[in-house]
């Protein structure tokens, strides 16, 4: 049992409250209360938040921060970019380069990562002989940073619409849903832990056929569901011409928009998609760093929200690895587009940053309070960012940065990592997959 005492905590419902000690028992809290210091407890200085949850992460994209952001284009040339990195990973240098982005992650207050995985086979597209070697080492970077990890195993059978998977992309594909399936089952039925949870995902509506999204929908009836959803105009445009409908529409024909469905990006939905993903409660993460770098388009958070559906957030393509910008970036999008400020409160960006995040991940966290994942974010409050910045949720939104995160208590874990050496550990991974 480890005592910590918080000179300031968000306790969700209960707002901010001064002086709080944390019981904490293995991996999860064991005690909330408002007390003085006791004697034998660790000082948690500045305010203490939950940690954050990273709804949306392909680990292997960091390798292509500062060298993407070069020249013009859109979406579709930072893919090629993407690709060329994909088409270099091999099970020990993606690895290596997962390990220094989850430690990464992990300095910068994130405690659980759904990494949305699709790298399944060799650079011929056949089989390793562990054909799940990828996401063993992905699962294995996860836990040696320190961070519990919901593997998203993705389905990817066509390049687009019927389109057969063409160079690197026949890395991505079992060449049928009922392989994706098999391979899947096998990863979910080791049972790697508490920290590890297996969902599924449908790439996107463009790299499965209608007939095969039933099959990917339930295969892991009780996991996350995952799938990108419109973040492209391109893609409505073709599923219109292809199905009649919008990729939203088709998942509502295939029974996949369940309360237990996270559509990621949403940017280019309808007002009759936003009542259906409300509707049927469906989490959608919201990567506002990413769509921004790819120039993909605002989408409507808060009217999601209104509609009914659940708010999360990921770094995605990891051009940035900050909560807190995430979280601010929701409002400052809204903000752009509606010409009016303070859709989100800040409050409700910090539950869509913890709490929310990690219900769709599938963990019980993301708020300071007993039976929960042990998770603790600290931050300063006397940095040059946030000094003289009130001491509550605005505070974390709209004042802070990863810089300011002091201490890190992740599933228990105290966080002993040396920025330093992460770095070294991620110009090293990273050149190894970029020559
Ligand atoms: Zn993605």
């Amino acid at each position: 049992m480890t005592t910590y005492w918080c000179e300031r905590a968000w306790l969700g419902d209960r707002g901010w409250v001064d002086g709080v000690t944390v019981e904490v028992d293995g991996p999860v809290i064991s005690g909330v209360e408002q007390r003085p210091l006791p004697p034998h407890a660790h000082r948690l200085c500045g305010l203490t938040v939950p940690g954050f949850a990273n709804c949306h992460s392909h680990a292997f994209h960091r390798a292509l921060r500062g060298r993407s952001e070069r020249g013009r284009g859109d979406f579709w040339t930072w893919r090629e970019m993407m690709y060329d990195v994909a088409d270099r990973l091999e099970p020990d240098n993606y690895y290596r380069l997962a390990l220094a982005t989850y430690q990464e992650m992990v300095l910068a207050g994130f405690t659980a990562v759904g990494e949305f995985h699709y790298l399944h086979r060799d650079s011929h597209g056949n089989e390793y002989a562990d054909r799940n070697v990828f996401g063993h080492a992905l699962i294995q970077a996860a836990r040696d940073a320190g961070l519990r990890i919901t593997l998203l195993d993705a389905c990817y059978l066509s390049a687009g619409f019927g389109e057969p998977p063409h160079g690197v992309q026949q890395r991505f594909s079992d060449r049928t849903a009922v392989a994706w399936r098999e391979r899947v089952q096998e990863l979910a039925d080791e049972q790697a832990g508490p920290e590890v949870v297996i969902g599924a995902a449908v790439h996107s509506v463009r790299a499965v056929p209608s007939a095969d999204i039933g099959t990917v929908a339930t295969a892991l009836p009780n996991a996350p569901l995952h799938v990108h959803l419109s973040e492209q105009v391109a893609e409505n445009t073709a599923c219109l011409q292809r199905h009649g409908c919008t990729p939203t529409q088709l998942l509502a024909v295939e029974g996949a928009l369940t309360d237990r469905l996270t559509a990621v990006h949403a940017t280019h939905v309808t007002g009759e998609d936003v009542r259906s993903l409300g509707a049927a409660r469906c989490f959608v993460a919201f990567c506002p760093t990413t769509e921004r770098d790819l120039a993909d388009g605002i989408g409507p958070s808060r009217r999601l929200a209104e509609a009914g559906a659940r708010v999360t957030l990921g770094s995605d393509s990891q051009a940035v690895i900050d909560p807190f910008e995430e979280m601010r970036a929701l409002e400052m999008d809204e903000r752009l587009a509606s010409g009016e400020r303070g859709g989100w409160s800040a409050g409700e960006l910090l539950t869509a940053g913890t709490e929310t995040g990690h219900t769709s991940l599938g963990f019980a966290a993301g708020r300071i309070a007993v039976g929960e994942w042990a998770d603790l974010v600290t931050l300063d409050v006397t940095s040059p960012r946030t000094a003289g910045t009130g001491g509550d949720a605005e505070t974390v939104v709209y004042g802070a940065s990863r810089a300011d995160v002091t201490s890190v208590i992740a599933s228990g874990r105290p966080v002993d990592l040396d920025p330093r050496e992460v770095g070294a550990a991620l110009a090293a991974a990273i050149t190894a997959v970029t020559g």
